[in-house]
């Protein structure tokens, strides 16, 4: 079973602190895909190359 709090935590994929969603204002989305940051640095450095951090180019379209 998947408990609501654990939906809510996103990992900030540039530093991988456990983010959550409804309570960070740095958002950035890529394509259908929304990322969480912690901080704004992070989110910064995600937008500078986000293929970097995304991780997979194997999106299904
Ligand atoms: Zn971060």
């Amino acid at each position: 079973m998947i408990e609501k709090e654990k939906i809510l935590d996103r990992t900030d994929p540039v530093c991988g602190l456990k983010v959550n969603m409804e309570k960070t204002q740095y958002t950035s989305r890529v394509g259908d895909d929304i990322y969480y940051f912690c901080s704004e640095e992070c989110k910064k450095r995600f937008d500078f190359d986000p293929r970097k951090y995304s991780g997979d180019d194997d999106q299904d379209d």
